[in-house]
């Protein structure tokens, strides 16, 4: 239509994916904030719910709600059919081969905190070591730091390059015989870094070592095959990937799920309880004990059910491109220092802006109806590795446009040029 010719150019060379027709399905996309349209590039914070996930949970909560599995009633039947459909979707979407290792979890922190207290429990001794990353998210440096803490180990971290990368041959000569985990982001929550995930496990894997890989920025924005990666662990949040919060997945190779002991204990979890010993449930249901978070599970399976409807990697090859031109545009201002610049970034775009401290420049773009983070995102190591506390930082997702972009570097092109 009428609108559709007033679009940059770069929107046209993507004509496999309707963008406006996208828009459409995400309700909240329509809010208008201090009288504009809102722009919403907050989403590596989380993302918005199109109207297939939100009717989702509400058919739940209308026709199927019950606990599940404990009940001969019909629905507890359709809940727990709904809970299990789930499960099998993000077995599917993952490619994980066995749905038992798909485990429903609050989110990515939870799932990290799992695998520290009950794997690094059993595993982790004093003088052992664990590797992290220095992009790592304080989800996936905490929970490592306190085991190592409480376990008389050492925490070791592979350093990146000026434009954000992880340094391999850094990484290889921290291995040795002590190292028991390696624990990756995928996707740089404040970078935008794409971490070669697949090398850094198959160099642990030679050694023997357990690893996980946190998905919490990956998830949406690039395909995901577990079994390529071949990593032990792969977490992730639902909400952000389109989905509730309060939902997430851990996925564990089978052999080595088996052999942790149970995190929490309770009800679900359980096959027999005495007052002298108790039986446990096999897979998942050994990491699922209490009521858990039934409907929102539900609506995770519908929000990879629509982004399977979209194709991941059409999602991404759009994605890739607004993130090149948003560099591109936002390379040229003056006074702007773009923090995180290794090709082929995903989602997210970091800048400082001289003579404005990072808020005043959110502050700006949200009277605008611009909406960013800024801050120091969880990850202030990587931060204070290039010399800064915070950053601003739009990050995208297959709902945002060219001319989205073209709005923000408008904004922040006037802030430089009105520079005290
Ligand atoms: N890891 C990364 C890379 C993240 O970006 C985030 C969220 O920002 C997390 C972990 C923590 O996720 P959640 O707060 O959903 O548990």
């Amino acid at each position: 239509g009428a609108h559709a010719q007033q679009l940059p150019a770069q929107q046209d060379r993507h004509p496999g994916f309707d963008v406006h027709a996208v828009r459409r399905d995400f309700p909240i996309l329509s809010e208008r904030i201090h009288g504009k349209q809102l722009i919403w590039l907050d989403n590596a914070a989380t993302t918005h719910k199109p109207r297939q996930v939100i009717e989702r949970i509400k058919y739940f909560y209308e026709h199927e709600n019950s606990n599940i599995h404990r009940a001969a009633h019909v629905l507890a039947a359709r809940a727990t059919d709904a809970y299990e459909h789930a499960r099998e979707v993000v077995r599917r979407f993952i490619n994980a081969p066995d749905v038992n290792e798909v485990i429903f979890v609050r989110g990515t922190t939870e799932a990290i905190n799992l695998v520290a207290k009950s794997w690094g429990g059993k595993h982790v001794g004093e003088g052992d070591e664990i590797i992290v990353s220095h992009l790592e998210h304080h989800a996936n440096i905490v929970p490592w730091q306190q085991l190592a803490e409480a376990r008389g180990a050492k925490l070791r971290v592979i350093p990146v390059d000026d434009e954000g990368q992880i340094l391999l041959g850094e990484y290889r000569k921290l291995i040795n015989d002590r190292t028991k985990i390696v624990a990756i982001g995928h996707v740089s929550n404040t970078l935008g870094t794409v971490v070669p995930v697949k090398e850094v496990v198959q160099i642990a894997r030679q050694h023997g070592i357990v690893t996980l890989v946190d998905g919490a920025q990956s998830i949406a924005h690039t395909p995901v095959d577990v079994q390529d990666i071949g990593a032990d662990f792969f977490v992730f949040s639902g909400h952000k990937i389109f989905a509730p919060t309060g939902i997430g997945v851990l996925w564990g190779r089978r052999s080595v799920l088996e052999d942790m002991p149970p995190w929490q204990g309770g009800g679900n979890m359980i096959a027999d309880v005495t007052f002298e010993k108790t039986v446990f449930q096999p897979l998942p249901n050994t990491f699922e004990a209490g009521t858990g978070n039934i409907a929102d599970a539900v609506g995770l399976g519908a929000a990879l059910e629509y982004v399977e409807r979209l194709g991941i990697e059409n999602i991404s090859r759009y994605e890739h491109a607004l993130v090149d031109y948003g560099m591109q545009q936002l390379g040229q201002i003056p006074g702007l220092r773009l923090i995180g610049t290794v090709p082929g970034k995903a989602s997210v775009l970091s800048f400082t802006l001289e003579g404005y401290t990072t808020d005043e420049v959110g502050k700006a773009l949200n009277a605008e109806g611009i909406a960013v983070r800024t801050g120091h995102h969880c990850a202030q190591p990587i931060l204070r590795r290039f010399g800064v506390e915070t950053t601003v930082r739009p990050s995208l997702a297959f709902y945002n446009t060219f001319e989205e972009i073209d709005d923000l570097v408008r904004v922040v092109r006037r802030l430089a040029g009105q520079r005290r």
